[in-house]
């Protein structure tokens, strides 16, 4: 069989682009391993998480009831049920996909997809081994957890983002490796469904990958909430005991102590999936063992591109897989593409308070020599964000006085990971802050926090 378009991977990253192929009349294929559709972010990431998230935002209603006014005796969590609402959302955009496939004409090819040489991708799945020819061929194949060495998911004690999403009931202590965005969401959801929870993080700071305030505040609130977190503490060893793990850390402080719990969730990263899709059979150049592509998304093997979390160089994010496969497919197709622009790409980050942000940290922007001016707006000030019961953390604009551009946006807060669409659009349509300040904000609403923040580059918030 021949193709117009292959795609290797039906993550967020995959099947956009195998849709958008499909839009643009490519007669197009899609190779994936597992039995549904949807990769990391639909199964075992992006979805489930924020299912698991919002359950426990519910319950940490139902438990603070009085402070609405509202009696709730004795509420009770029915974990069960919480996963099977999980799994139903899962399972409902899963077939959605399938949908979507059979509606754009896209050829879905069940197994596991390799490159095999020029224009050909040799599956192997139940029925056999099959070679298919492709003009283009999109390698999309994703990422798992990495593991710390000598360490593997044993659950229920050792667990990974893909057995604590099945565990069957929240763990009693649940101690976590790593606090960028994987560690930290589930550290901030079992909290909330009860568990005594621990974070140990080896660089300085939570989430170290957004602005440094950002990070004070997190940890300022995770104290707060109940949350120990060890920040500079690296784990030297990990047990297994009878009833769960101990692991040896050394603190901040040079000393070594041990800490046991029921429960240990290995979130130090993740690990590109490129050493069994037959790369090496190929001419593309890895990074330690992420795919280099040019702006187009192309590798250095002629009619390959590589899009999503294999890619070296941008955030393992599904937004950004996604908007890769546009850029990838747009080429190929030969229409009119942008390709990413790093400093627009928005985190978000899924805790309480949440984290949203874009472009430039303060550190950053003044190490890169601009004239940096901050503006920085309390949620304390906003209504809303008191309405809600909810008004810790800031929005922080970076701007360069020179032109009054914006370099960078970073919000902690209530729907932070919300909020920050306002600032992408603004940065992507270039509007300074004397523009942004002129926007009219809806009242009351928690976005204008982020007007606000824009006035407070000049010093003229109002409510602050
Ligand atoms: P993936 O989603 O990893 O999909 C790759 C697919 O390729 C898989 O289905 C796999 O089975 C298949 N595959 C691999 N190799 C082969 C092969 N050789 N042949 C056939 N098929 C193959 N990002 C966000 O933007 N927002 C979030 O809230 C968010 N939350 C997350 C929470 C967790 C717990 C985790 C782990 C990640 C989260 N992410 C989030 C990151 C997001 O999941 C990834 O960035 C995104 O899934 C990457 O998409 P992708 O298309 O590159 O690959
Ligand atoms: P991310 O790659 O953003 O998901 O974040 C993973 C985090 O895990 C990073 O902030 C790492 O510094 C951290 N990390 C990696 N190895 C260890 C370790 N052995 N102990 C504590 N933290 C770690």
């Amino acid at each position: 069989m021949s193709y117009d378009v292959i795609v290797i991977g039906s993550g967020p990253g995959g099947y956009s682009a195998a849709i958008r192929a499909g839009q643009y009349g490519l007669k197009t294929a899609l190779i994936e391993k597992w039995p549904k559709l949807g990769g990391t972010c639909l199964h075992v990431g992006c979805i489930p998480t924020k299912s698991l998230l919002h359950t426990a935002e519910v319950w940490e209603y139902f438990r603070h009831s009085d402070d609405q006014g509202i009696a709730c005796e004795n509420p009770r969590l029915n974990y069960p049920r919480v996963l099977q609402r999980k799994d139903k959302i899962v399972s409902t955009h899963a077939n959605g996909i399938e949908l979507l496939m059979r509606k754009n004409k896209v050829q879905v090819i069940k197994g596991h997809g390799r490159l095999k040489g020029r224009g050909q991708v040799e599956v192997t799945g139940e029925s056999g081994t099959q070679v298919i020819d492709g003009k283009h061929i999109i390698l999309a194949t994703g990422s798992e957890a990495r593991m710390i060495p000598g360490v593997e998911p044993d659950a229920p004690r050792i667990v990974t983002n893909v057995e604590i999403l099945k565990a069957e009931a929240p763990p009693r202590k649940l101690l976590v490796i790593g606090a960028g965005a994987v560690g930290v969401e589930f550290a901030s959801i079992f909290k909330r469904f009860g568990s005594e929870v621990i974070v140990f993080e080896m660089l300085p700071r939570l989430v170290p990958v957004e602005d440094e305030d950002v990070s004070k505040e997190l940890e300022r609130q995770f104290k707060k909430g109940g949350i120990q977190c060890e920040t500079g503490a690296k784990v030297l060893e990990v047990q297994k005991t009878d009833v769960g793990v101990r692991l040896q850390v050394q603190l901040s402080t040079g000393k070594v102590e041990s800490f046991e719990g029921d429960m240990l969730l290995v979130a130090v990263g993740r690990k590109p999936n490129t050493d069994d899709a037959g790369i090496q059979n190929t001419r593309i150049e890895l990074d330690r063992g992420f795919v280099k592509v040019d702006s187009m998304q192309r590798t250095a093997e002629p009619g390959v591109y590589a899009i999503g979390d294999i890619v070296a160089g941008t955030p393992q994010l599904a937004h950004v897989a996604t908007m890769e496969g546009m850029v990838a497919v747009g080429h190929i197709a030969g229409k009119p593409v942008k390709p990413i622009n790093k400093l627009r790409i928005p985190g978000a980050t899924y805790t309480e308070p949440g984290i949203g942000s874009v472009g430039l940290t303060e550190k950053q922007a003044r190490e890169q020599g601009y004239q940096v001016k901050v503006g920085k707006f309390p949620f304390m000030g906003n209504s809303k964000a008191s309405i809600l019961g909810s008004h810790g953390g800031f929005v922080k604009v970076v701007a360069d006085m020179k032109y009054g551009e914006i370099l960078g946006v970073h919000i902690i807060g209530p729907h932070a990971y919300e909020l920050i669409a306002e600032a992408v659009a603004a940065m992507e349509a270039e509007a300074t802050v004397e523009t942004m300040m002129a926007t009219i904000h809806a009242h009351p609403t928690l976005y204008e926090a982020v007007g606000e923040a824009f006035n407070s580059v000049y010093g003229l918030a109002i409510n602050a």
